[in-house]
């Protein structure tokens, strides 16, 4: 990540964090802080500290955390392995009535990913401008041209999902 693209970044959280004023609820706090502590493990293993929870009526029914490193595989980012494990909880590809918290904001396959499981919203932390595709370089949650839109809520526990991303990168920088 070069430095003018993390202070576009900072940018755009920082408008990110004035939408999530008026929208952040405490429960959305709550389930992101949860996804936060998912994020955190990753480090353990090299990984670069994403986290991801589904949320259903109120309940957690999946929580997993980026483990590309790992398990040397491309597409597990921590928003597929917790589809994948919200799907087997609720015995059924179609995610009706979910939501998917995660710290940053998903790529085009996550966000591909959450389009194709029909989840009902999405709740992310920081953007990243060098690959988001839920608004910063792509909107996929709300393309008039899919047959599925999914309601967005930004910025919920920004700083926090930041700033586990930017210690991370720093201490493998030094
Ligand atoms: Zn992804």
């Amino acid at each position: 990540m070069s430095d003018s693209s993390t202070a576009e970044g900072e940018g755009v959280n920082r408008a990110f964090a004035a939408q999530s004023d008026a929208e952040t609820s405490s429960t959305d706090s709550a389930f992101m802080a949860l996804a936060l502590a998912e994020a955190r493990q990753a480090e353990a293993h090299d990984d670069v500290p994403v986290g991801a929870v589904v949320v259903r009526n109120g309940e957690v029914i999946a929580s997993r955390r980026n483990e590309r490193e790992l398990s040397g595989d491309p597409t597990a980012h921590a928003e597929v392995l917790a589809l994948r494990d919200a799907a087997m909880a609720v015995g059924s590809w179609h995610l009706v009535d979910c939501t998917l918290y995660v710290t940053l904001e998903p790529c085009l396959m996550c966000g591909g990913a959450a389009v194709n499981s029909r989840i009902e919203r999405l709740v992310y932390g920081a953007a990243d401008m060098a690959g988001g595709a839920c608004l910063s370089l792509y909107n996929v949650c709300d393309d008039p041209r899919l047959n599925h839109r999914i309601e967005l809520t930004v910025g919920v526990e920004a700083e926090a999902a930041g700033a586990l991303l930017k210690n991370f990168f720093a201490t493998r920088r030094s």
